[in-house]
């Protein structure tokens, strides 16, 4: 069966209780869109809040794409009220192809928000996302993970803005999604570009970032926890019944990425997660020669939010070291 065309889905009068496979068409090549974003619409036992999980912004990161596709067919819709909207393959090109961003135009998704529906490929996905779904949502979790390269620890990433409610819901979210570690970065990171949620949250819609896992993580684990930390931000909604679980305590983090001045294999020294200190050697690159080429060290006293675990190329992530800022955020 053809998806349904989202853009013209009455998310307020869905019949209740069905679960609906939709699609924002980006770019028509025929008779089909292979770049069309797939939506999975599961509609409530009653109207309420719209709550999007978005999933593959990045190709590699199949964590969160198939937490998406288990939610779909885990979540029962007669358990909540409202509207979930799972995207599992934002950006399906680089998804098809296992890889961050797509060999089309090599754009990172998730620096270039809002996008552009005239611009490369890459950017009208983006444009087809703030232009179709985004603007019908009250909520947006966007889930990622270390992929095949990295390992990451369950942290929550979001913005600051100063006094909107919407900054406020994004507060009470991030709690809610119920990782030790919190990132609240100030609005300016990430260069030019822009992220999903941030820029989602400049329209007006909570949003965060969510990470977990990556390699060395068995994926049946990552999506468990996904699942759960979902289910627990749909009690905040109002939309699931129960209390919602908060932890006594968080790390406020704000991170630190290092990059390779050499390529080559990147050893972990210490692991995700473990708090190291200033100057402590948290891993090296050695050459395909065998040759130690460079230690790399914390910069600060802090938490291993990230780190490689794989080969290497000149100027890429080694391992990305949080400093604590403080607790109980
Ligand atoms: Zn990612």
């Amino acid at each position: 069966m053809e998806p349904l065309d989202f853009r013209e889905m009455d998310l307020e009068r869905l019949e209740a209780g069905a679960k609906l496979l939709a699609s924002v068409p980006v770019a028509g090549q025929g008779t089909s869109d292979p770049c069309a974003i797939p939506v999975m619409v599961l509609s409530g036992r009653q109207p309420g809040p719209v709550f999007c999980v978005n999933a593959g912004t990045h190709g590699d990161e199949h964590e969160s794409q198939v937490a998406v596709h288990c939610l779909w067919d885990e979540l029962d819709p007669d358990t909540f009220q409202g509207v979930v909207i799972g995207v599992p393959h934002l950006n399906m090109p680089a998804c098809r192809e296992y890889s961050r961003t797509s060999s089309i135009d090599l754009l990172d998704l998730n620096r270039i928000c809002p996008g552009r529906a005239d611009g490369f490929l890459t950017e009208r996905i983006a444009a087809a996302f703030f232009d179709h779904i985004c603007p019908r949502l009250d909520y947006l979790i966007d889930v990622h993970s270390g992929g095949p390269r990295m390992d990451t620890a369950p942290i929550v990433i979001y913005r600051e803005q100063e006094g909107s409610k919407a900054a406020a819901r994004t507060v009470e979210l991030a709690r809610a999604l119920d990782t030790e570690l919190v990132w609240r970065a100030p609005a300016s990171l990430g260069g030019g570009g822009g992220t999903l949620p941030q820029v989602a949250l400049e329209r007006g819609v909570p949003a965060v970032t969510y990470e977990m896992g990556g390699r060395g993580v068995p994926l049946d684990h990552c999506v468990r926890e996904i699942g759960k930390a979902i289910r627990n931000c749909l009690r905040l909604a109002g939309m699931m019944e129960g209390e919602v679980a908060f932890r006594d305590r968080y790390i406020l983090v704000d991170g630190w990425f290092s990059h390779g001045v050499h390529g080559g294999i990147y050893l972990a020294r210490a692991a995700v997660s473990e708090a190291v200190r200033e100057g402590q050697v948290v891993g090296e690159i050695r050459d395909f020669d065998g040759r130690l080429r460079e230690t790399v060290r914390s910069p600060h006293d802090g938490i291993v939010i990230s780190q490689r675990v794989s080969t290497l190329r000149p100027g890429d992530w080694t391992v990305c070291i949080g400093r604590t800022a403080e607790s109980n955020a």
